[in-house]
């Protein structure tokens, strides 16, 4: 699958480089296929053999709009190839560093593991003048640290901390147009990363991309400040929307009203099930975990409000489908809509739906699943859960209708076609995304969260 370690001889671009791009997933595999895109030579390193294997076919292991298109092409350039074995990255001037950071389990803090296993074996091909750019989002501290591994190791070699802001679902837009770069480097030393890594971005770079260079601890927590400022916000408007529904006031309302002040902005402040997926819950509580360890933990003890606003979000979404359900959920059955924990994206790492679908399900509801490309990774880790394929075999016979993932296909659903199916026509908008005057209009009983009841 790897490919000659000699630089592409590419003529439209003359500053191309190797580059490693060391860990395939949802960043990995579309920063690989990116950087073929801007020109460069890239091999893909992914201990999984079979994700390998895919993406250098061509199938991409995850769904993300518009990256099979991105790779099939990178591929057919020549300019992109994959590779389980980490020989493959030997000669790569630029060495990315993608690799999952997941919560260690039991635990707040992050898991640097794969990280740390990563940087270990990079090093055995690590070479003089080379440049190690992580990109995982890791604790302040850990770019320092790594860096140190690096100059014990290979000393003419360097390290730098290149934090990636993409947003599943538009994960090839952010990569090749992202609105930021930061690059975090030590001062002098023997490779002089600004420089190359203005290569490595050179068309990005020329498109007047805002372009911030720090030290490392400030790149890294340039990603989890800008996560935790989002997941705030997120919060922010549920904790108002707990209090709409103390009063009878209307949430979206109030977020539209609120979001016209442009210190406020409209952006972020949808009311409903909350954040979920595989960044911000754990790049908060990591965040948390740092702070602790640093003796700052008091900077962040908002952080954990943040965190319990959004769980109790999805305890009252389950709460509110009893309410409608005559109070009790035994033997109800509960379409769910959305499986994924956000649309336009098959990721359902600590996904609200799922979590939801799940607590319904154990409180003696017949709860049926399902999502437009997350069902293959439910069916795999969720067995428990019912899943089929459209919103109207879900529906059938339903007593109430969840809408948990705000996926396009679903918005757009005739409510009057859609009520044929059903038992009962109750539908509960856990993303404020629905029509809901058309659904009132068809006869549903709409309830969301935060809003006023008809
Ligand atoms: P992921 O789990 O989808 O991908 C990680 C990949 O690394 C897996 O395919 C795994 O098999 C591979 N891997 C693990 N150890 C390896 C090794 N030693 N050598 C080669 N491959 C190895 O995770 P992800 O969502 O791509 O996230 C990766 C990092 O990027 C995390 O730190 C995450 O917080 C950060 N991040 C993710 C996103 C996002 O939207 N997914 C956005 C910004 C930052």
């Amino acid at each position: 699958m790897a490919q000659s370690n000699e630089l592409a001889e590419s003529p439209q671009a003359p500053e191309a480089l190797k580059i490693s791009v060391i860990g395939c997933g949802y960043l990995g595999a579309v920063h690989a296929a990116s950087m073929a895109e801007l020109g460069h030579e890239v091999v893909g390193v992914e201990v999984d053999v079979e994700k390998a294997e895919a993406l250098a076919a061509g199938r991409v292991p995850f769904f993300e709009p518009g990256f099979e298109e991105l790779l099939r092409r990178s591929l057919a350039s020549g300019r992109l190839s994959f590779s389980p074995d980490m020989k493959a990255a030997t000669g790569a001037a630029v060495h990315f560093v993608c690799v999952g950071t997941p919560q260690r389990r039991g635990e707040y803090a992050a898991d640097l593991t794969y990280v740390e296993a990563a940087t270990s074996s990079l090093l055995d091909v690590l070479g003089p003048g080379e440049l190690v750019v992580g990109k995982s989002t890791v604790p302040v501290g850990t770019a320092a640290r790594l860096a140190a591994l690096v100059a014990e190791r290979v000393p003419e070699a360097a390290l730098a901390w290149n934090p990636e802001f993409l947003r599943e679902g538009f994960a090839v837009q952010d990569t090749l147009h992202p609105d930021r770069l930061v690059y975090g480097v030590a001062d002098g030393g023997p490779v002089d990363a600004e420089a190359l890594l203005d290569r490595v971005y050179a068309r990005i770079v020329a498109d007047d991309t805002p372009k911030v260079v720090t030290d490392y601890a400030t790149a890294e927590m340039v990603k989890t400040a800008a996560n935790s400022f989002l997941a705030t916000k997120i919060s922010f408007i549920n904790a108002m929307a707990e209090l709409c529904e103390a009063t009878g006031a209307d949430v979206k309302q109030l977020a539209d009203a609120i979001g016209h002040d442009d210190r406020i902005g409209r952006k972020f402040l949808n009311a409903g099930l909350g954040f979920g997926g595989g960044c911000l819950p754990k790049d908060i509580r990591a965040f948390m975990a740092r702070a602790g360890e640093l003796g700052a933990d008091q900077a962040l003890t908002f952080l954990r409000e943040v965190d319990n606003i959004n769980m109790r979000r999805r305890i009252r979404m389950v709460e509110l489908a009893r309410q409608v359900c005559d109070d009790s959920l035994l033997g109800k059955r509960i379409a769910v809509l959305g499986a994924a924990f956000k649309p336009d994206s098959d990721d359902i790492r600590d996904s609200p739906a799922l979590n939801v679908a799940a607590q319904l399900q154990l409180q003696g509801a017949s709860v049926r699943v399902t999502d437009p490309q997350a069902l293959p990774n439910v069916r795999r880790q969720w067995s428990q859960l019912d899943c089929v394929d459209t919103p109207e075999e879900a529906a059938e016979g339903a007593d109430a209708v969840l809408l948990l993932t705000e996926w396009r296909q679903y918005k757009e659903l005739d409510p009057a076609a859609f009520g044929a199916v059903v038992r009962t026509r109750r539908v509960l908008d856990g993303r404020n995304a629905l029509d809901r005057e058309a659904w009132e209009a068809a006869g549903w009983t709409y309830r969301a969260l935060g809003r006023r009841n008809a």
